[in-house]
């Protein structure tokens, strides 16, 4: 594993409370907070200690293999800021996937080499994967369940990429809750260049809340930890994760989402706009139709806002739609029916 000469010699930022051990302190003049107390005048625990207690429990994982980020987005730029070096290093990406690791690659001026899912069902080459690195390739991108195809991969393949890279591979499981796929997280024991990413954002229901989790060996969670933004979680983040987790199961909705899922995937065929539904992993489905830019449109007209894939590669004709209530995708389905006559 190659990791980047300054991040390697890095003195992190030393916060003020990371500075004092022990004692019973009431008195708190060490970081220029207001003294006022309104919930908020405090910085947060940069270190996240009873969140990542909490969520190292659910995953069933030490709090040494995780990483919290400000979304998974923060994972995957940081990803990027500890193993690549600008305009030298490489990145090998499956295509179509989730948007970000490009643009993350863009911002950190790293290439990305696509390697383009094999039809009829987006299925991974791991040879072409690995016939794409090159001795400056540092990551893997390998989204599984993949956005926006739905489909996930082998865990057999992602393995067989871990044996033969020598870089990182980094699995982004933002969808894993809605698959009856294993997680990866079982082989994070043997694999030091692993690296998991989860969110609460899709099956967690916290969108709003921005909270991203990475799974890897110690040494690879400790660079995140050092590398992060020294206060990246807040403190309202922290405390409401935390309640929601002792209150409510994590996984609320996802049992009625994927049987709706199935149930979208059953009824869409039936309608003559409706070419295609791709098989699916996650709370969405991808689903090729006749006219793609006009039912987008007609969908709009109509109050449904649906992403529209069809000038992405990969994805033409395509829009990928997120499952919804009952009430919502018999709405759905009564605008797309219309549509068909
Ligand atoms: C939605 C999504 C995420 C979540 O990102 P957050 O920053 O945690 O909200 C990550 N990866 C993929 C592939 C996604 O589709």
């Amino acid at each position: 594993m190659k990791i980047r000469p300054n991040i390697q010699s890095l003195i992190p930022y030393s916060t003020a409370r990371d500075e004092f051990h022990g004692g019973d302190i009431s008195i708190w003049l060490d970081a220029n907070e207001s003294p006022y107390d309104n919930g908020v005048n405090r910085y947060p625990d940069p270190h996240q200690k009873h969140l990542k207690q909490a969520i190292a429990q659910l995953k069933n994982v030490s709090t040494d293999n995780l990483f919290i980020g400000n979304g998974s987005d923060e994972a995957i730029d940081l990803c990027y800021r500890i193993f690549c070096e600008p305009s030298l290093d490489n990145v090998v990406a499956i295509s179509p996937t989730y948007g970000m690791y490009a643009v993350a690659a863009a911002i950190n001026n790293v290439e990305v080499r696509e390697v383009a899912l094999e039809m009829p069902n987006y299925s991974l080459s791991t040879a072409k994967m690995l016939a794409a690195t090159d001795e400056n390739t540092r990551l893997m991108w390998i989204c599984s369940p993949n956005n926006p195809t739905g489909n996930s991969f082998p865990l057999s393949q992602i393995e067989e990429l871990l044996q033969c890279f020598q870089g990182m591979v980094v699995v982004d499981e933002a969808y894993i809750d809605f698959s009856s796929q294993t997680t990866a997280l079982s082989l994070l024991s043997r694999y030091n260049n692993l690296i998991v990413l989860q969110t609460l954002s899709k099956a967690w229901g916290m969108a709003g809340l921005r909270l991203g989790l990475a799974f890897a060996d110690k040494f690879v969670a400790e660079l995140f930890d050092r590398v992060k933004y020294p206060y990246n979680i807040n403190v309202s983040t922290q405390e409401e994760v935390v309640k929601r987790l002792q209150s409510e199961p994590h996984d609320l909705h996802v049992k009625e989402i994927c049987e709706q899922r199935d149930y979208l995937r059953q009824v869409l065929p039936t309608l003559s706009c409706v070419e295609k539904v791709f098989p699916s992993d996650a709370n969405f489905l991808l689903v090729r139709v006749s006219n793609t830019d006009d039912i987008y449109a007609a969908l709009v007209r109509s109050g449904i806002i649906v992403r529209n894939r069809n000038h992405i590669k990969g994805c033409e004709s395509c829009l990928r739609i997120t499952v919804g209530t009952p009430q919502q995708d018999e709405q759905l389905l009564a605008c797309l029916k219309r549509y068909s006559i």
